[in-house]
């Protein structure tokens, strides 16, 4: 029986409440008067419950998808104005017992060549990243007990905020690693980490269990419940995803959405953000096995949906994705993208032989963060490199009470500015510092507040005369 609050993954998903919300879909998708209504409510910000957006999902009237489209680009300028958050992922290990079927990491892939970093190979990583310019990382690594256990993967997160290059500091580790116990989320919490992530990769049960025949990661209700035992053990920040084209995208869409409906009821807080990766190719994996896999269409209807439905919640997308893609569905409500990233374990300091892949997945976009911040510029969106939140302890219902009354955006606009400040400084090639001053000096003069415009105008001076982070 479906109940939000129930801490059974099988009733805060309730495959019968999944089924029930898509018939209610594909029996209304015709109804223009309820689906303008839900549209024009949208408006208000305060989001959609699962089975309404399932509604919009289902429509397929080109006047009101584009109706649908303006609404998600409002939603995403009220809440993020155009600022765009910057991130890389650092693979640590790709060693892996699980048997995940759409994954080159799965443990009978004997042709992938198995790579765990050192400590040292992860100073060289992260030094390698910071002299890049960024500031914020994902942590990946692969489930396994004996290579990876929790303890290396915490020594390798105090490894990273340790190290200081130059200019450069990571300040904000988030982590994507195998669902785990309440004690070892305690640890992670300890230790510092941003976010938690882990991708339900898909919601339904039964293809779940068949998509992931061995390994720990097999058990659909410890996977599925392992954000409730996060939030119990204090991280107060979760990311949801799932992996498009692993099962319908209508069935699984819903299914995050009601997870996200979930952690809210139960645990008092939805998800931080949500990633929007899809199934793309790999070493031993063709998406031609795959028949739910989606098109660019879909995809881009995916995340206004998600944008309407959880206005708060930022949204995630990988270097998976194209460079005409990204800037399509940035529009529509991506508020966190990539850049210049390597999926393969230690990509930062040697790109590998063609021999030697170690990579999760092929990257798309593969052009350096100095090009993508100047094509963001290019955009006209603000490439951010703000970690303030979680170091001003702005994490949870806090920070969603100041994003639901739209406050954040006093901290979000000043911080884009003064952290892109010192990228320009410190790392962009002379075309994209020149491009990024202009964009600085144009959106300084957009702080509403007059108080924080004149600190942070003196912040930039500081941070030209050699001073760094600052932030609101
Ligand atoms: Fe291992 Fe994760 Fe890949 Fe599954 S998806 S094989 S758990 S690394
Ligand atoms: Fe994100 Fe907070 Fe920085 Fe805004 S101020 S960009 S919400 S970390």
């Amino acid at each position: 029986m479906y109940d939000v609050k129930s801490k059974k993954a099988t009733e805060f998903i309730s495959h019968e409440e999944i089924l029930s919300t898509l018939d209610y879909a594909e029996k209304n998708k015709g109804n223009r008067e309820l689906i303008e209504d839900l549209i024009e409510r949208a408006r208000d910000c305060k989001g959609l419950s699962h089975r309404e957006a399932a509604l919009l999902l289902e429509c397929d009237q080109p006047d009101l998808i584009e109706k649908m489209y303006k609404v998600a680009k409002e939603i995403k300028e009220k809440f993020y104005g155009n600022r765009i958050v910057m991130f890389a992922p650092l693979y640590l290990s790709n060693y892996c017992i699980n048997g995940c079927v759409y994954c080159p990491y799965h443990a009978k892939n004997k042709h992938i060549a198995r790579k765990k970093l050192t400590q040292e190979e992860i100073r060289a990583e992260v030094i390698a990243l910071q002299d890049m310019g960024h500031k914020r990382l994902a942590l990946e690594t692969g489930e396994d007990p004996k290579n990876n256990p929790i303890e290396y993967v915490l020594e390798s997160i105090k490894t990273i905020y340790s190290i200081k290059h130059k200019n450069g500091a990571i300040r904000r580790v988030n982590v994507n690693i195998a669902a785990t116990t309440v004690e070892n989320y305690r640890k992670l919490k300890e230790a510092g980490i941003g976010t938690y992530i882990l991708f339900q990769e898909t919601y339904h049960k039964e293809n779940y269990e068949a998509l992931h025949p061995t390994g720990p990661k097999s058990d659909y209700a410890y996977h599925t419940e392992a954000m409730d035992r996060a939030m119990e053990a204090g991280i107060d920040d979760v990311g949801c995803g799932v992996l498009f084209g692993l099962n319908t995208y209508r069935y699984d869409l819903v299914g995050l959405l009601m997870h996200a409906e979930h952690l809210e009821a139960a645990m008092g807080v939805g998800p931080h953000t949500i990633s929007v990766p899809r199934i793309c190719p790999a070493d031993d994996i063709s998406t031609d096995d795959f028949e739910n896999a989606i098109d660019d269409e879909t995809f881009q209807k995916i995340v206004a949906v998600i944008r309407i439905a959880v206005p708060y919640t930022g949204m995630i997308i990988s270097t998976r994705e194209s460079k005409a893609c990204r800037e399509k569905v940035l529009d529509l409500g991506i508020s966190q993208i990539s850049g210049g990233s390597r999926t393969s374990v230690g990509g930062y300091v040697e790109e590998e032989p063609e021999e030697e892949n170690s990579a999760q997945f092929d990257v798309s976009d593969r052009r350096s963060l100095d090009q993508v911040v100047n094509w963001l510029l290019e955009l006209g969106y603000i490439p951010s490199f703000c970690t303030a939140c979680y170091r001003e302890g702005r994490t949870g219902d806090r920070f969603m009470s100041l994003v639901k009354s739209g406050q954040i955006a006093n901290c979000c606009q000043p911080n884009a500015l003064m952290t892109l400040k010192e990228y320009l400084e410190d790392y962009a090639s002379l075309d994209t510092r020149a491009k990024g001053e202009k964009v600085i000096q144009e959106e300084l003069a957009k702080i509403p507040r007059d108080k924080t415009r004149e600190i942070a105008t003196k912040n930039l001076k500081e941070i030209e005369a050699g001073k760094r982070d600052f932030r609101f």
